[in-house]
């Protein structure tokens, strides 16, 4: 019997809150096999981050155990990530259902005043300074609330927030071998109930790197996501082994998709700016300026260092659109923290901006196609994919494209949890779920 069946009115309300809360499940769902756990069981929520898995890899690569799981669930056409569509800020929107100007990364590698050190993915323990993490991701609220959740390699789930980690997780280690990360949480899955996680958050890399090195196109791309649905499927066989298929829902979504990058196109920035005065904080598809730090500029100095910055970008190259901080396009809703820096240059989708320096080492390393991200969100190369399948999941829906703000509603929805203050809408996803009061 799945949440959802035929019940006289009553019965059927109160089963379908139970259902749609995430308290029990007590059918079949995702994968196959007869499942050794007898009698209903609180629902479990696994969301998968598969770093720069783009939507139409569903269709294009070897990806039966994802197909399997959109047939049997949910399929969004795709996931739109924030700006910028950066891997941080992005998670960190998936599991906070905030845009980065609330929860805080605003991007990979930012600067704050009052911060002293930069945040940098690689700096563990600069990152880890609780000043930058201003959301509260759904491991926290679940935690909070007596969930109990557990992080493996989650962008986040390594620093306290607001005092809390989940109760499992793992120092971020990207040479863990991902066999050895699927097997970590059927570890968890073979604990006893009372230290058994309801919220596990899972998250691979090697898509997003054989993408970057490669390009989004390339054989070694769909060999990369063909590598993760095995891993996909290895997590299926082992919740189906250990009798939990009908009780766990798994939901797949990615931070960004990727787009094909040549050096043919690259906006070269010295050709403009003279770089000796210039803290150039990131390249790439976009790139973000302030003036060097020492000696530290007054406010007016500061300004007048943005307008002539400003001015020496603008409209200079057809491929380049450049802002002042904090005054980007309404919808990235980019604005209002301190940690936008004065002047943030986007090229146009599949272009860079790289220093004279970056462009002619990417030549003599023979000039080949490779893969970013961090391109305007609302770019088709930039969407992300959103498979789900469970017992709290309606099966063969098809969803347009949603933004990944929406997400967290939904985890809180599947888990029966409070969710906290966020950007997101319940309704977004509500046609996804099954056995929600009111739909
Ligand atoms: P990006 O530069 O946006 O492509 O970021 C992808 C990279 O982020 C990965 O290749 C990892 O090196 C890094 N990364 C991903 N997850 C974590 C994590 N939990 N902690 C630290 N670094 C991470
Ligand atoms: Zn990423
Ligand atoms: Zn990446």
């Amino acid at each position: 019997m799945r949440c959802g069946g035929r019940r006289r009115a009553a019965v059927a309300a109160a089963l379908a809150w139970l259902c749609g809360a995430g308290l029990i499940a007590t059918g079949p769902a995702v994968g196959s096999g007869a499942g050794r756990q007898a009698g209903p069981v609180a629902q479990m929520l696994m969301v998968l981050g598969i770093d720069g898995f783009r939507p139409d890899y569903l269709d294009t690569a070897d990806v039966p155990a994802l197909r399997g799981l959109a047939a049997r669930g949910v399929r969004a056409a795709g996931l739109i990530p924030p700006f910028p569509s950066k891997t941080f800020p992005s998670f960190i929107t998936i599991a906070t259902g905030l845009v980065p100007a609330h929860h805080g990364i605003l991007n990979n590698t930012m600067d704050d005043p009052a911060i002293p050190v930069r945040f940098r993915l690689s700096d563990h323990e600069g990152r880890s300074d609780p000043r930058w993490w201003l959301g509260e991701p759904v491991w926290v609220t679940a935690e909070r609330q007596g969930v109990r959740a557990a992080g493996m390699f989650w962008p986040g789930d390594d620093v306290e927030i607001q005092g809390r980690r989940p109760s499992d997780w793992t120092a971020f280690d990207q040479d863990l071998p991902h066999d050895t990360r699927v097997d970590r949480v059927l570890d968890w899955l073979s604990r006893p109930a009372g230290t058994r996680p309801r919220l596990m958050m899972l998250y691979f890399d090697l898509v997003d790197t054989a993408s970057h090195t490669f390009g989004p196109h390339s054989r070694e791309a769909l060999a990369a996501a063909a590598a993760a649905d095995r891993l996909v499927a290895r997590l299926l066989a082992g919740v189906a082994a250990r009798g939990f298929t009908a009780s766990t829902n798994v939901v797949v979504v990615s931070d960004h998709g990727m787009a094909e990058t040549s050096p043919d196109r690259v906006v070269v920035l010295d050709d403009y700016l003279d770089l000796s005065a210039v803290d150039v904080i990131e390249t790439g598809p976009s790139v973000r300026l302030q003036p060097k730090r020492v000696p530290a500029l007054s406010p007016a100095g500061r300004e007048a260092w943005a307008r002539r910055t400003f001015a020496a970008l603008d409209g200079r190259h057809p491929r380049l659109r450049v802002y002042r901080g904090n005054r980007l396009p309404a919808r990235f809703r980019y604005t209002g923290s301190v940690r936008i820096p004065p002047i943030i240059g986007l090229a146009d989708d599949g272009w860079l901006v790289q220093t004279r320096e970056q462009r002619d080492r990417w030549l003599a390393r023979g000039g080949g196609a490779r893969g970013e991200h961090g391109f305007d969100p609302a770019l088709p190369s930039m969407h992300g994919v959103f498979v789900a399948a469970g017992p709290a999941f309606r099966e063969g829906v098809r969803l347009p494209a949603f933004e990944s703000r929406h997400a967290y509603e939904l985890f809180c929805r599947v888990l029966g949890i409070r969710p906290s203050k966020n950007d997101g809408d319940p309704a977004v996803t509500r046609p996804a779920l099954a056995g929600v009061p009111g739909r």
